[in-house]
């Protein structure tokens, strides 16, 4: 975990976080020894992949040190997180849930990137209409 998410992991208990594809593939290719038994995937609600919790906690989360077994690896939206994609006012937001987000993209280039990114991951690897 960076330094900023040292001794938290607020964002992997219970996740919701959605995967796309791409994210699959590549934990699939590269996080070998971390991989369950069980799919670390399902399809949710809308029709999206969306990450499992054994637990209560993200299935890649080791509870005890806090820490992401597949960080290196991690799916794009843990990437952007906190910075989340809010539908309704169509505009990047920081999600409440993180206690830390002040740490986060202070720069206004590095946060107007990383809202660009974001939005072209839901576009192009999710197929969302934003
Ligand atoms: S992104 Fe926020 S909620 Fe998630 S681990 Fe880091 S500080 Fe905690
Ligand atoms: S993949 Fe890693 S960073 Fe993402 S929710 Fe799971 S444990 Fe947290």
């Amino acid at each position: 975990m960076s330094d900023k998410c040292k001794d938290c992991g607020k964002c992997c208990i219970e996740t919701e976080m959605i995967v796309s594809e791409d994210d699959i593939s590549l934990i699939i290719r590269k996080c070998q020894n971390y991989l369950p038994n069980q799919a670390f995937y399902f399809k949710n609600e809308d029709n999206l992949f969306q990450l499992k919790n054994i637990e209560g906690n993200c299935i890649f989360f080791e509870k005890n040190s806090k820490i992401c077994n597949i960080y290196e690896y991690r799916p794009q939206g843990c990437r952007f997180y906190p910075l989340i994609f809010d539908f309704e006012k169509q505009k990047c937001i920081y999600d409440k849930y993180c206690p830390r987000t002040h740490l986060f993209y202070k720069e206004k280039a590095v946060l107007n990137n990383t809202c660009k990114n974001l939005k072209k991951f839901l576009k192009k690897q999710l197929n969302l209409k934003i």
